[in-house]
């Protein structure tokens, strides 16, 4: 029996209430009452649920077909456009919500509907209605079944949208791209539960019964649960979560499953037919949660088991560069590794994520355990470098850079300090190594093949958003003859010297693979000035020359090395941080010429002072028969930049197709 329908019985128990009416009198009302109550919230649970289906189809196909296939201008204006201004991933409104994209608003203003427009219409009322007296008391009922049927309703979505396995899988919808959908959802999940409380709260005050209600016991679950969602999404406002993230994850989890336990106990206290499924709807969203957990644990255990006994866990050394750079390379079966060079491209399909043993590449993302540092939380990091051990066929690694924060990954600073703090002194960059037991989880995102089949290629990554920006670049440069550009923003070369191995490699492979039309180009972006103006400063007192400015970039790299090679450097320790800084100032110059020295000139590798301009034709020629693919990593404000600069491009058909990807370390 279905949650509005009502069975002979139910009519016969009814006259025993109702003698002096007749059966159809007491079959109008039931009718009118389920109408309102359980058949009008059940249609809006059916067409929030095909909605969110048809948008899992929508995004798994989309995926899979041509760009071609849809028209350029719903792309422009549609698809990939941000909402009003630019900003999407810089949070607005006092820094407390982040704006979707345009097709995200459409697909949250439809949920948004089908959610709330039951509050406001759709209500029936029998005459006679032998329940209710006054028609606010019969619809105040409907009410406040309607919020409960679409909270609890929503919660599968709200779980489902939040888990990393189990969503991929069926679809290739990305996590970032969920966890809109997620919050948006949870919201609309939160804001019914706080309706249904304070409504049958106000009904029972009204009724002199409020008090009384304590003492039953489904009372009293639903209020722990509507407690539970409130402080579940006061918890997740972005200036709580961003300031303590271990802490929210932690209590998110703890208040997730609370609330799921809480609303089970409340919907099956309540006993009562219709309400039957809505305890199913719980145990649905309770399965799905622990599948994902367990499809993850296996995951865990698979990419993390170690060699031996006396070794359980896989090992990682870390290399540090300088003071807050790390780069940690964690030793992998070859089987659990995709090659960056000379492995098969990722396929289409490679974004479903139908088993729990993927291979991880290079531009997805790993989720971290340092076991010693903090075995109860992990941390995401994108995969800079995959390959397999020289000589040793069946080993492989996974090459992770991670710039120290404040939580886990100042721990990690912390011990490598301890093991040698002279090697770190900043700007040193001697490289100190040491060997952690790590988990690993992933791979998460995917990588995105389409991009390196345009015939330009333009790349912005934001200091350690190199690690999504550098595979891609390598796969354009080694594997086609596009036009690359790869724009790095960074402080200091210290992170430049993290990925100096890599640059060299992608050289050789460039090197043998013979000329190509036009050489793979590296614009380093000077954003923190120490090293340029210090540099200027140089200048002025005529020790040496350097230009700084962005127009005479390709001369610059050289006359840096110039200038710091004469920097007159201070005596310690009267004037300490003066004389780190010039070490430093030398050290990076002296790095980078001797980097692009070995380059043999197959790339081309400049350093410019300043923030780089994000519009595609002030970086390539534009072209209308050519495509371009447009990438961007790094803080939020890089990726609204450039998002906007590659819409614009695309608006404006300079290139025929711009693909724009982005990947901003901010969920
Ligand atoms: C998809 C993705 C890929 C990333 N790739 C890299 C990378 O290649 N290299 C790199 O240096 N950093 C990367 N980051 C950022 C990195 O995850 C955080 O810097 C790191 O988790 C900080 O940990 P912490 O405890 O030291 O930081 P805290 O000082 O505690 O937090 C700093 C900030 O990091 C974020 N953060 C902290 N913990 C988590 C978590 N468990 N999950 C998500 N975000 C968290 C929060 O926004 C927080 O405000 C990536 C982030 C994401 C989402």
């Amino acid at each position: 029996m279905l949650p509005w329908e009502f069975s002979e019985d139910d009519l016969k128990d009814s006259l025993e209430y109702y003698p002096d009416n007749t059966i159809d009198e007491i079959r109008a009302t039931l009718v009118a009452f389920s109408y309102s109550s359980y058949y009008v919230p059940a249609m809006a649970l059916l067409v929030i649920y095909c909605l969110f289906v048809g948008l899992i189809l929508a995004d798994g196909i989309l995926g899979c077909l041509p760009r071609r296939a849809v028209p350029r201008w719903i792309r422009a204006h549609v698809m990939e456009a941000p909402l009003a201004t630019k900003k999407h991933h810089v949070a607005v409104g006092a820094g407390v919500i982040r704006l979707p994209l345009r097709l995200q608003s459409i697909v949250v203003g439809g949920l948004f509907l089908a959610t709330f427009v039951p509050i406001f219409c759709f209500y029936r009322r029998a005459n006679p209605d032998l329940y209710y007296d006054h028609a606010w008391e019969a619809h105040l009922r409907s009410l406040l079944d309607r919020t409960a049927m679409i909270s609890t309703g929503l919660l599968p979505l709200v779980i489902v949208t939040a888990t990393r396995r189990a969503l991929p899988s069926v679809s290739g919808i990305d996590f970032g791209n969920a966890m809109v959908y997620h919050r948006w959802l949870a919201r609309f999940c939160a804001i019914h539960g706080l309706i249904h409380g304070i409504g049958w709260s106000v009904s029972e005050g009204l009724r002199g019964h409020y008090k009384k209600e304590f003492k039953d016991p489904y009372w009293n679950w639903g209020c722990a649960a509507i407690a539970m969602f409130m402080g579940l999404v006061f918890l997740s406002i972005r200036q709580l979560r961003v300031k303590a993230y271990e802490v929210f994850i932690a209590l998110h989890v703890i208040l997730a499953l609370f609330s799921l336990v809480t609303l089970y106990f409340h919907v099956k206290l309540i006993d009562y037919a219709a309400w039957m499924y809505f305890t199913w709807v719980v145990e649905i969203a309770a399965a799905i949660w622990g599948l994902d957990r367990l499809v993850r644990w296996i995951n865990k255990a698979y990419l993390s088991a170690g060699t031996s006994f006396s070794q359980p866990l896989t090992q990682a050394v870390v290399t540090a560069h300088g003071s807050d750079i790390y780069r940690m390379r964690v030793h992998l079966g070859a089987s659990k590794v995709q090659p960056l060079i000379g492995g098969q491209q990722a396929s289409l399909l490679s974004r479903f994520r139908l088993s729990p043993i993927n291979k991880l590449s290079a531009g997805t993302s790993v989720r971290l355990t340092i076991p010693r540092l903090q075995f109860w939380s992990d941390h995401p990091f994108t995969v800079i470098d995959a390959g397999l051990v020289n000589g040793a066929e069946s080993q492989g690694y996974v090459d992770l850079l991670i710039r120290s924060a404040d939580g886990m990954t100042k721990q990690l600073a912390t011990l490598l300090q301890s093991s040698d703090d002279k090697a770190l002194e900043a700007g040193s960059g001697t490289a100190v190594d040491r060997t952690m037991n790590v988990v690993l989880e992933g791979p998460y995102g995917h990588w995105h093949s389409s991009v390196v089949k345009h015939d330009d290629v333009l790349l912005f990554a934001g200091g350690v958003g190199i690690t999504f920006c550098l595979p891609i670049f390598v796969q354009a440069a080694a594997q086609s003859d596009a036009r690359c550009k790869l724009v790095w923003a960074i402080r200091d070369f210290d992170i430049v010297d993290s990925v100096a191995d890599q640059l060299i490699r992608l050289d050789e492979v460039l090197r043998a693979a013979g000329p190509r039309s036009s050489k793979p180009k590296i614009e380093l972006r000077v954003t923190a000035g120490e090293f340029f103006d210090k540099a200027k400063e140089e200048v002025a007192e005529g020790v040496a020359e350097l230009k700084h400015s962005a127009t005479d970039s390709d001369n610059a790299l050289s006359k840096a090395s110039s200038s710091a090679s004469s920097t007159p450097i201070p005596s310690p320790p009267d004037e300490k941080a003066e004389y780190v800084e010039a070490k430093k100032i030398e050290s990076s110059s002296k790095r980078l010429t001797a980097l692009a020295a070995r380059l043999s000139g197959s790339m081309d590798l400049v350093a410019v002072h300043g923030r780089p301009s994000k519009r595609v034709a002030d970086h390539f020629e534009p072209h209308s028969d050519r495509t371009a693919a447009v990438i961007a990593c790094g803080p939020a404000s890089l990726c609204d930049d450039t998002r906007e600069g590659a819409i614009f491009a695309l608006r404006k058909g300079e290139w025929r197709d711009v693909e724009y990807v982005e990947e901003c370390f901010d969920w």
